[in-house]
């Protein structure tokens, strides 16, 4: 268990951080989400909120207003996510709530991911193809993953170009 509540995240991100592999759509984005990634390997807790969270937190319009999560249906997205993941693992995924990354979550979320399982939520993203190209070399290159090995203190920052819609 992490030592800190700290880290907001919506629903449906539990499941893209899965994938993650330092691929966004903004520079931005990609730095905002790689450091999320390394305070995730790093033990930090995750709060569950409803609504724009952490990883949304470059889309904001302007400074001083809150961010709006780019993702189409977002809010629909959260709950088909916490659906799938409280099935899954058992216990219920509600904003307003501690969620845990640790080694045994991980592998059973990324088992029920890559077995779509878990991935009601995806329907129409336009990451799913490198989602799933992630899923299929079995998360190799995905920035969360436990035990955190020595070079895991500099993720890499690659700014790949997206598809034409974020990705989260
Ligand atoms: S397909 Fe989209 S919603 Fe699903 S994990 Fe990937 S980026 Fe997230």
């Amino acid at each position: 268990m992490g030592s800190i509540v700290t880290i907001k995240l919506r629903s449906h991100h539990l499941l893209c951080i899965l994938s993650y592999m330092g691929m966004g759509h903004t520079p931005t984005f990609v730095l905002n989400f790689n450091a999320i990634a390394q305070r995730i390997r790093e033990g930090e807790d995750i709060w569950i909120v409803a609504g724009p969270d952490d990883i949304c937190a470059p889309f904001a319009p302007s400074e001083g207003e809150l961010p709006r999560c780019p993702c189409e249906n977002a809010a629909e997205k959260d709950r088909l996510a916490a659906e799938a993941i409280t099935s899954l693992l058992g216990r219920p995924v509600t904003p307003e709530t501690p969620f845990e990354f640790n080694a045994d979550i991980l592998a059973k979320m990324r088992a029920g991911f890559s077995s779509r399982q878990i991935r009601q939520a995806c329907s129409g993203c336009d990451w799913e193809t490198i989602c799933d190209a992630v899923s299929l070399m079995k998360y190799q290159n995905a920035l969360v993953f436990f035990p955190p090995p020595e070079a895991s203190s500099s993720p890499p920052s690659s700014t790949t170009q997206p598809p034409s819609d974020p990705q989260q």
